[in-house]
């Protein structure tokens, strides 16, 4: 399988370099510090869409995704909610609320969280601090009076890749030296940034101890290469995942601090574009930063719309959230679910020769070409309208490549189910009353108002029958 690599800026063939090992994936996880807006949300079903399709074509997948729950924002929202003695317990009690609603957002996008390794920040300090030391001891980190900082020119000089990740010229122009302590920053301000914030009053009482580095809690780039680290035993990672806004500073932060113990510290990098609201970035201020219970609260299928909605814009272009959008979702899942659910009651065709070769391989080719699930999607509704494949064929190719999609189609919650209204039965009658005078037109007229419904007639025997579209 290919994807597009942010670092060779290719499309690169996707495998672990020992056919018989896991593929390594690792995911830039959330910061728990608040309900997950739906463009991070996005972001993870990217990762997920890709394991999906790494294991459709054969790899055994290990993904690991870290969790922030140690960094500016968490230790903030920790001492708003419990003053300013707070204290790590305190903040372990903030993020598991968050931590908590995160994994139960993931269930109803349909990622399994059994699935994925999560490893908290917090309960990796010890080797955070020990992964500095080693830093140092390289010469690639130097203390000062407020905490431990990565040396960006002496890694240059060895390396000369800083920043390779943006794009080749990305260090022109820029002078190195100045220092950055908070987590995030902008590109212009190329700087040594804090690997170990020493405490200051702002923390409250939030801080681990140690010797050397004194008092304090870690930066937040240095977390991902000590967990790819532990997790992957000191091997580069197959492929690491995050949303655009990752390439600068922190993925481009997480490859210098891991070169100089093992390179490449992965093998390919994945960026999911970000999602807008109404063409709009989501922002506080514009009151359209968007949770997932915003939208579930409006629709019956849970996240499984959502997720629909995104499958239909590829994840490597910005994705346009509108309310109409959603509800176009909505009703497109709901209408797949039907047909799922009548396709072994349908009438029964001779399957064309090698339909499922044929459908299997054209879904396979969209996978494999770079992770196109919008096609993907759309050869399921090609497949559907196809009058030359039998009903159960249909079901069994569905049934194959919806472990690729994740929208349930076996086991789905019920969609909602058409009722066939005052308005439809009328319509009904009417057609009923053109046929009994063999007025054909005002019959197909009205068959396409009914079908506007929702609904398609059947002229049998018995009379006209009707069943969901
Ligand atoms: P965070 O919780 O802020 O650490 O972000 C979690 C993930 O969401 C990261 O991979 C980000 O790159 C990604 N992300 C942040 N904002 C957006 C957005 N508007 N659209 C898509 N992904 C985003
Ligand atoms: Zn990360």
């Amino acid at each position: 399988m290919k994807l597009y690599d942010t670092l060779s800026k290719t499309d690169k063939e996707l495998a672990p370099k020992n056919p018989e090992d896991k593929f390594n994936l690792y995911s830039c996880g959330p910061t728990v510090y608040n309900f997950a807006h739906i463009g991070n949300l996005r972001s993870f079903l990217f990762a997920d869409s890709i394991r999906r399709s790494l294991e459709y074509v054969g790899n055994s997948v290990d993904w690991v995704m870290n969790i922030t729950d140690v960094d500016d924002k968490t230790i903030k929202g920790t001492i708003a909610e419990f003053g300013p003695e707070a204290t790590v317990d305190n903040l372990r009690t903030f993020t598991t609320k968050y931590l908590d609603i995160f994994l139960q957002e993931l269930q109803s996008l349909q990622i399994d969280t059994a699935s994925i390794r999560f490893i908290r920040v917090a309960d990796v300090i010890p080797q955070i601090q020990e992964y500095i030391l080693k830093l140092v001891e390289k010469g690639y980190a130097y203390q000062t009076e407020d905490g431990t900082y990565f040396n960006i020119e002496k890694y240059q000089q060895d390396f000369g890749d800083y920043g390779q990740l943006v794009g080749k010229g990305f260090l022109e122009g820029k002078k190195v030296g100045a220092r950055v302590k908070v987590d995030e920053y902008e590109k212009d301000n190329l700087s040594d940034f804090a690997l170990w914030k020493k405490h200051t009053s702002e923390d409250a009482n939030i801080y681990w101890e140690h010797l050397t580095l004194g008092k304090g809690r870690p930066g937040w780039h240095i977390e991902c290469s000590v967990i790819n680290d532990i997790a992957f035993k000191h091997q580069s990672t197959d492929l690491h995942t995050g949303g655009v806004d990752l390439v600068f500073p922190h993925h481009t932060n997480e490859i210098a601090q891991s070169q100089p113990f093992y390179k490449p510290f992965s093998h390919a990098w994945a960026h999911s574009e970000h999602l807008q609201i109404d063409g709009k970035k989501m922002a506080k201020r514009d009151g359209n930063v968007y949770a997932l219970k915003d939208l579930t609260g409006k629709h019956p299928l849970n996240g499984l719309a959502f997720r629909y909605l995104c499958l239909q814009t590829d994840f490597h272009k910005p994705m346009n959230f509108t309310w109409e959008s959603l509800e176009a979702a909505n009703t497109a899942l709901e209408r797949l679910y039907r047909q799922f659910d009548s396709l072994e009651l349908g009438k029964k065709l001779h399957t064309a020769e090698n339909a499922y070769e044929t459908y299997i391989n054209k879904f396979k080719s969209a996978v494999e070409e770079d992770l196109n699930l919008p096609k993907a999607l759309a050869i399921v509704w090609e497949l559907l309208a196809d009058a030359q494949v039998e009903d159960s064929s249909k079901r069994a190719i569905l049934l194959e490549i919806d472990p690729v999609l994740g929208l349930n189609l076996e086991h789905h919650s019920p969609a909602v189910e058409l009722k066939v209204t005052a308005e439809v039965q009328s319509l009904l009658d009417a057609r009923k009353q053109a046929r009994a005078t063999k007025d054909f037109s005002k019959s197909d007229e009205l068959r396409a108002q009914i079908e506007a419904q929702g609904f398609e007639v059947l002229d049998t025997p018995e009379g006209q029958q009707i069943k969901a579209k």
